[in-house]
């Protein structure tokens, strides 16, 4: 049979009764099994009784906490649609969301109210808002779970009804409402689960966003499925976040590549024992092998793994299997999950599968697939063809053994006199010298209309007088003389999203507003 969300990972919630299902890493307070089983199907009700309808959009705009999985399953029980909001959204963000997505209620905390009433007064339609802690003038989720009403009897149907509507990062362009029905996300936990098994006395430490479809699943949906506990952090600071670790004796690590970088060059990472955490997965975004190893090296942890996934596939179409740790070759994203159709094609001709071992565009089909994006006919089909294939918009190519290997995203692919060079491969590169922090590379056109490879360097703090000619030299060093760096910009931070991902149009916006400025001052 199939089930609706909350069913899928609370269905056997009761049976694990006093296991923690969740446990504030900042206080310690603790939610069992059984109170997230109760408290969700009281506040389900509490919602009907305040007026949420099947097929309402609901938005929850929260930072990380432990009541956020009782909102998220609550919402669904109720009938409702939850758009996730990025907790430190601005106001015209926010406001944009709540139109976009047609909100009706919103599910905040007391320290975003402010933000949350203003964009709810600008947009227009929002019923009422809710605060998980208390708020005066609004209702506290804490006092619905009071509420004597029935549990509301809605009719879910998994393969239609939409169970999420997660916006996709807005790193390529402007985030886009993906729609994700019970069904595809359902599928997909049980796809995930023979490779990514967990269970009670596993303890994942939460620190990426529940609002993003990574930690989403990854942290909230497949161990709260399978009884595993999750430990919540707010935000992430890499000393509580080893704290954490060596404190919960965290077994899964969850992350995403800046946070394997900070901890392969945390000064002190090394004096903290982590000797409990045996597996550490990345995904999100491209994750050097080196980069991988090392820090695995330095802090005694086991081979950091990757998965490859993206809002539009519910997440996941490929992971290398825990189980396969040890084995998989460096710098692989993995296998296609089970129930998982994929094709490589040539980025000239998308009709054309390449050889094996031949890069091209990722083209997957599956349950996990979306349903489309909300509002956008054109940007839907242009993304998803008539049989089903939807176009990722990555390149990848996979070895005779079928695991697959990410090299970038299409767009971002540099092109010089015919060659193509990923800014990935090149700063994989410069975070490996030790006077670079961090690094991101973007395409810049030359007067003589070559695109060519500029690097956006954070100096490490022990190396404050590095020069660009030294990066410059250090990258020519090491790679074909067509993909060498040709500007570098030393900047005091990399620009990432909440998901982990560079922010490369944000660095494009930079040098243009340089440019501009150097054409003022001639
Ligand atoms: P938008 O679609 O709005 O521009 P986005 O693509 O960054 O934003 P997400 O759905 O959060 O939004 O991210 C999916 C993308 O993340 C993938 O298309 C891929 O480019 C990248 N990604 C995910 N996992 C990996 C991985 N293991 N290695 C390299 N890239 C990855
Ligand atoms: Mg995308």
């Amino acid at each position: 049979v199939e089930l609706p969300i909350h069913e899928a990972v609370l269905g056997h919630a009761a049976d694990f009764g006093d296991t923690p299902a969740l446990i504030d890493g900042t206080d310690g307070t603790t939610l069992t099994y059984e109170q997230l089983d109760r408290f969700h199907r009281r506040l389900a009700a509490a919602f009907a009784d305040a007026g949420v309808r099947k097929g309402d959009v609901l938005a929850l705009h929260s930072p990380n906490t432990i009541a956020y999985p009782t909102a998220f399953y609550a919402a669904t029980r109720a009938g409702a649609t939850v758009t996730t909001v990025h907790p430190l959204s601005t106001l015209d963000e926010l406001a944009k969301q709540l139109r976009d997505s047609g909100a009706s209620w919103i599910v905040t905390v007391s320290p975003l109210l402010e933000t949350a009433r203003t964009a709810a007064e600008r947009v227009g339609g929002v019923r009422e808002i809710f605060v998980c802690d208390s708020a005066p003038g609004h209702r506290s989720l804490i006092d619905m779970l009071a509420v004597a009403a029935p549990e509301p009897a809605v009719d879910i149907d998994p393969a239609t009804d939409l169970a999420a509507l997660p916006y996709s990062s807005g790193t390529t362009g402007l985030p886009k409402g993906v729609m994700l029905t019970h069904r595809s996300i359902a599928t997909n936990l049980a796809q995930l689960e023979p490779v990514m098994p967990s269970g009670p006395g596993d303890r994942i430490l939460a620190v990426l966003p529940f609002f993003h479809i990574y930690g989403l699943t990854a942290l909230m949906n497949a161990p709260l499925r399978l009884g595993a506990t999750v430990v919540v952090l707010p935000r992430f600071d890499l000393d509580s976040y080893l704290k954490a670790i060596v404190e919960h004796r965290i077994t899964h690590l969850y992350v995403a590549p800046p946070i394997v970088l900070a901890l392969a060059k945390h000064p002190a990472a090394d004096r903290y024992d982590l000797s409990t955490v045996r597996h550490i997965l990345s995904a999100a975004a491209p994750l050097d092998a080196k980069l991988a190893v090392a820090c695995s090296a330095r802090l005694g942890l086991p081979p950091v793994v990757q998965g490859y996934g993206m809002t539009e596939l519910s997440p996941c179409s490929h992971l290398v299997p825990l189980a396969q740790a040890a084995d998989a070759p460096p710098g692989t994203v993995g296998k296609l999950i089970a129930g998982t159709e994929m094709r490589i094609v040539s980025l000239d001709d998308p009709d054309k599968d390449v050889p094996v071992g031949e890069p091209g565009e990722v083209v997957i089909r599956g349950p996990q697939v979306m349903k489309g994006y909300l509002g956008r006919p054109q940007a839907t089909a242009d993304m998803i063809d008539a049989d089903g294939w939807l176009y990722t918009g990555d390149v990848a190519y996979c070895d005779a053994d079928g695991w697959l290997y990410v090299v970038d995203r299409v767009k971002e692919l540099i092109k010089y006199k015919g060659f193509q060079v990923a800014p990935a491969e090149l700063e994989a590169l410069l975070t490996t010298h030790p006077g670079i922090a961090d690094a991101a590379v973007i395409g810049h056109y030359n007067d003589d209309g070559n695109e060519v490879p500029h690097a956006f360097v954070v100096r490490h703090p022990t190396a404050p007088d590095l020069s660009e000619s030294e990066v410059m030299m250090y990258v020519a060093e090491r790679v074909a003389p067509y993909k060498r760096v040709r500007h570098v910009t030393f900047i005091a931070a990399v620009p990432r999203a909440a998901s982990g991902k560079i922010l490369r149009r944000e660095l494009r916006e930079l040098r243009e507003l340089r440019e501009l400025r150097e054409l003022r001052e001639l």
